[in-house]
């Protein structure tokens, strides 16, 4: 049987994926197993952040490999401590608590934040979250996501939760009570489509949890890492959160999350109150390691420049007819066109982008360079003109 058909018959069905198999990649292309080239707008959904084969991250992952794989959280090992060390001295955080995935990272962020409430008040443990939110798979991170159509089929959710009418400040005092311990929110929508909240809406929700003692959780699993041109997207504003969950673009290709913890609650939790087998695995954590060493202040400003050439071009596009986000996380969408119609034509040209509700979402490798961008914008450009003659016809 081939791959496909192997997949098909014995995983289990939980994702629509596309008939191509892909064998290597070398920085921003992919190739499948006939050979064919796919320049990559996904990066694995935001987690090839160097993309691949990246010489340094090769290095650093197969020398760990190669004399340490794994230990347990019960001793200690180099590697994860150096990249708890780079996160907190880059975002002034306090500590880190290494899992192995986003949804991970917002289940600690959760227990946080429900121990941190239960201490002032029995009833302060209520966490609220954004419509449209997207947060996770698990029970609890279901239940964080502020969308009715994850509430389905896996009930009974967790209690305590509610949701506040994304960029509705009016919303937002309204949902505030004294049971509130924690708002989390991501800066850019993903999932829900690549919707970036407004500046008035999170400086808002900042001084709200700083003067009611609610925390304030960004979940930075996809904007995170030098994404958005900062190294976190919550820097773009000037508020301090107390917890940082990230994932995605920290592990660029092996599994790792990761909840920064600040001042306020860096000693909530205690030996027996979490635990993760996996958690801080050296040969990640070795790759974390080159990952924080690359995103330097020449990077980002690459990252900046990169995302500011490719919106123009994508605007310049007739067929184009909104363009949003931060850095190299933008959403499209086009006047004719679905987004997963432009999508799965672009597959046949040879070039992969992703889809976010009724957007075309790109999520390039941030080593993206104005060669790659030219090569996805010209795809872009000969689908509409074909779908366009196509109509004429
Ligand atoms: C992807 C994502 C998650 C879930 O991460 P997993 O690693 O798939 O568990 C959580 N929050 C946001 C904002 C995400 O984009």
């Amino acid at each position: 049987m081939n791959t496909i058909k192997l997949t098909d018959t014995f995983v289990t069905p939980t994702y629509n994926r596309l008939p191509v198999v892909f064998e290597k990649g070398e920085g921003y292309y992919l190739y499948d197993q006939e050979g064919k080239e796919y320049l990559d707008f996904t990066a694995g959904i935001g987690v090839n952040a160097l993309g691949y084969n990246h010489p340094q991250w090769i290095t650093a992952t197969q020398k760990q490999l190669g004399q340490l794989q794994h230990t347990s959280n019960l001793y200690y090992t180099e590697p994860g401590a150096k990249a708890a060390q780079k996160l907190c001295v880059q975002t002034g955080m306090e500590h880190v608590l290494f899992v192995n995935s986003g949804a991970e990272a917002n289940e600690v962020a959760i227990k946080v934040a429900r121990k941190y409430g239960h201490a002032t008040a029995p009833e302060k443990h209520e966490i609220l979250t954004l419509r449209n939110s997207f947060h996770g798979r698990t029970l609890a991170t279901l239940s964080a996501t502020g969308q009715d159509s994850f509430h389905q089929h896996f009930g009974p959710f967790s209690e305590g939760f509610d949701y506040i009418e994304t960029n509705s400040v009016s919303d937002l005092h309204e949902k505030v009570t004294d049971k509130v311990c924690a708002i989390m929110i991501e800066i850019v929508q993903g999932e829900g489509g690549v919707i970036p909240l407004d500046v008035d809406f999170i400086e808002e929700i900042a001084s709200v949890c700083e003067q009611k003692d609610i925390l304030l959780i960004i979940d930075e699993v996809q904007t995170g890492m030098g994404r958005t041109g900062k190294l976190f997207a919550y820097e773009h504003y000037g508020i301090k959160p107390d917890i940082v969950t990230c994932a995605k673009g920290l592990g660029n290709g092996l599994p790792i999350g990761a909840a920064l913890l600040g001042q306020k609650v860096k000693d909530v939790l205690q030996p027996g109150d979490h635990g993760s087998t996996f958690g801080g695995n050296p040969v990640a954590t070795a790759g974390a390691n080159v990952v924080l060493d690359s995103l330097t202040e020449e990077f980002l400003i690459a990252v900046e420049e990169n995302s500011l050439y490719l919106k123009e071009q994508l605007e310049a596009l007739d067929e184009v007819e909104q363009v949003s986000g931060l850095g190299l996380m933008i959403g499209v969408t086009f006047k004719n066109m679905t987004a997963k119609d432009v999508m799965l034509k672009a597959k046949e040209e040879g070039v992969l982008f992703l889809t976010a509700k009724d957007k075309l979402r790109l999520l390039p490798p941030l080593i993206i360079d104005k060669k790659g961008i030219d090569s996805g914008i010209a795809c872009l450009k000969k689908i509409v003109t074909i779908h366009n003659l196509e109509g004429v016809k």
